[in-house]
């Protein structure tokens, strides 16, 4: 049965965080957005106020446990306030996914209260040289009395800095390839865990993003998760079930751009008539709101499919690559819609513009998902 309704549970959550959203992320974000050097740990405190960093953390560790089709609708709701601060939640997720995959008791026991706690963490793949190849890490993982010593550098890590925890990925023995690859626990407090730099980026200002150096730091062996060489099963998992929040992300995003392109076409008149009565401009918003709708049932499938523990990977891939570009088609017309007010930082769509395009780039390029779906076929 195809069912599009949601549930009363649902539907009460979505207008809670669609409150909070619109009252207290908007107006920081509108803040943190326009600052030279935006505080990394504002949006995170305000999002862990309201309980919205630990979507997934099962009850028994304090969190709400919430299924994915309900953290889609949650992220989407954050994301048409603020897809920066949909972003530090959706990195959180990324992170924990190892640990509820493979981890062990002992290891969720430590780390999930953290996030149901409020805390938040990163997922620490990328490096200088490993970007869409996410295969080939030069960080090292090297067995030491206890554990492990773990040396490199990571890039563009969302959260860093504030991130409770890091998932790190290792490499115990570059000759092995892939098989030598493992994922570590390691505390955002971590002796010889530096970040090195905090990117100033085009949109998504209100995350941070950094390099982080690792050096010499050490993991107990209790901080390896999973069994040895599996590390790039895991990651693989984490990012396949992960693209579809982006995609999520793309359709919060894209609505709110949809809805100020609206009100603002409804207003603005030129040529005697407001724009929205020109067909150049109705056919454009047509075309803008169609894609949304699409995105979203995309987004819907892929996490149902998540929950009924079906096969997800190209649901997922073509979930987030429809939802990232719809969201710079909506975000982009949003813009010219508005004309010259909207090439101004004080409309919200210049920000929403610029937050797009990171959509097509973080959690694999438009390219990479391309190559996922088309394995799949
Ligand atoms: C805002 C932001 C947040 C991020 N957060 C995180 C994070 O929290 N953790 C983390 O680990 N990483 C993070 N990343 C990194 C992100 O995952 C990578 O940027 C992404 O995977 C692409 O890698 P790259 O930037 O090195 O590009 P490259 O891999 O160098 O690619 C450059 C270009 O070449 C194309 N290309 C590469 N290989 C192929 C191919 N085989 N076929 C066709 N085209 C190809 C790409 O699509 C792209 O257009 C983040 C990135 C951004 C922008």
């Amino acid at each position: 049965m195809i069912a599009f309704e949601l549930t009363p549970v649902q539907e009460e959550l979505r207008a809670r965080v669609r409150t909070v959203a619109r009252d207290v992320i908007a107006p920081l974000a509108r803040e943190l957005d326009a600052a030279p050097t935006p505080d990394p740990r504002r949006m995170p405190e305000v999002l862990a106020a309201h309980g919205l960093t630990c979507l997934l953390v099962p009850e028994e560790f304090g969190g709400p446990g919430y299924d994915n089709v309900t953290a889609a609708l949650v992220l989407e709701e954050i994301a048409a306030a603020c897809a920066g601060a949909a972003s530090i939640v959706a990195a959180t997720m990324h992170a924990m996914a190892p640990l509820l995959i493979a981890g062990t008791n002992a290891q969720r026991a430590h780390y999930l209260p953290l996030l149901a706690r409020g805390g938040v963490a990163g997922f620490a793949l990328s490096e200088p040289r490993a970007g869409s190849d996410a295969g080939a890490l030069a960080t090292s993982a090297r067995p030491t009395e206890g554990g492990y010593i773990l040396e490199g550098q990571k890039s563009f890590v969302f959260n860093a800095g504030v991130a409770g925890f890091y998932t790190v990925f290792a490499t115990s023995d570059p000759r092995k390839g892939k098989a030598g690859i493992n994922a570590y626990l390691v505390p955002g407090d971590a002796r010889g865990l530096e970040v090195s730099e905090v990117h100033d980026k085009l949109g998504l200002r209100t995350s941070t993003t950094g390099e982080l150096l690792l050096d010499r730091v050490f993991v107990a062996a209790d901080g390896l998760i999973g069994h040895p060489g599996t590390g790039y099963l895991l990651l693989t998992q984490t990012l396949d079930w992960g693209r579809a929040f982006f995609g999520a992300i793309g359709v919060g995003l894209a609505r709110a751009a949809l809805e100020a392109a609206l009100a603002h076409a409804r207003r603005r008149e030129q040529f005697g008539r407001p724009i929205i009565k020109h067909q150049g401009v109705s056919f454009l918003l047509a075309d803008m709101a169609t894609r949304i709708d699409a995105a979203r049932l995309l987004v819907w499938r892929a996490c149902r499919l998540m929950d009924r523990e079906e096969d997800f990977t190209a649901a997922s891939s073509m979930a987030k690559l429809f939802a990232s570009e719809a969201a710079r088609y909506v975000c982009g017309n949003a813009v010219l819609i508005l004309g010259r007010e909207g090439y101004v930082r004080r409309n919200p769509v210049e920000k929403y513009y610029r937050d797009a395009k990171a959509l097509e780039i973080v959690e694999g390029t438009s390219q990479i998902q391309r190559m996922i779906i088309a394995s799949q076929l």
